[in-house]
């Protein structure tokens, strides 16, 4: 895959705003841009799944990259310059944890690796990972061992910092919960990501795979 059809991440510098979802994403959010709807957060892009690698290592990312279905180049203005910088990838985190496990023989990949998990376990409100995974069970009693867990953590990450407490609360209705496993299954379990890495429209990928994905839904809502 060349360098051509990666997508493209704008970490602003000004207040923007979601133009599908209407969230207020504040300054230097990180957005796409779509053609017809303007500016797209990564949760309404679909890229909210993907784990930033930033610009530095060559081996790490040469690897990241080659094991990763999708992949965005993160790219921030710089006034000074007058020119987009790239500040580093968007990847798969199992293609990032398999580059590092490649990168071993180089003692930094495990402390950079250690410094990445932490970082994420700090962000994640155990409680609320724990609510969420039960609505997950209760909802898709044939979801495999470990998944609620999976989208539990997900949407954790996705609500903490940018909204408080209702909103995180709302996240936890029916709708909310079907909407977060939804996307799940169309990233782990059809050819969703691979689709959009060949430059697809989302809503035509989306159209591609929603018999995988309503097949997948329907095991999981019965009990094995
Ligand atoms: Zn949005």
């Amino acid at each position: 895959m060349g360098p051509s059809t990666d997508l493209k991440v704008f970490i602003t510098t000004r207040e923007s705003c979601c133009d599908e979802c209407g969230e207020d994403l504040g300054r230097s959010a990180w957005i796409t841009l779509a053609e017809e709807k303007g500016a797209l957060c990564l949760s309404c892009a679909d890229l909210d799944h993907l784990i930033f690698l930033p610009a530095g290592d060559a081996a790490l990312t040469r690897r990241a990259r080659k094991h990763s279905t999708l992949v965005a180049v993160v790219l921030r203005w710089s006034r000074a310059r007058k020119r987009y910088e790239r500040q580093g990838l968007l990847v798969e985190e199992t293609a990032l944890d398999q580059a590092e496990q490649e990168c071993l023989a180089d003692a930094d990949a495990r402390a950079r690796r250690r410094e990445r998990e932490s970082a994420r376990r700090a962000e994640l409100d155990h409680q609320y990972v724990e609510d969420f995974a039960a609505r997950v069970r209760e909802l898709y009693p044939g979801c495999p061992p470990g998944r609620d867990v999976d989208i539990a953590q997900h949407a954790c990450l996705k609500y903490s910092g940018r909204v408080g407490r209702s909103a995180a609360a709302k996240s936890l209705d029916e709708g909310a919960i079907r909407l977060a496993v939804t996307a799940h299954v169309r990233h782990a379990e059809t050819n969703y990501d691979a689709l959009l890495a060949q430059g697809y429209d989302r809503w035509d990928a989306r159209a591609q795979v929603e018999g995988d994905v309503a097949r997948v839904l329907s095991q999981w809502e019965t009990q094995e």
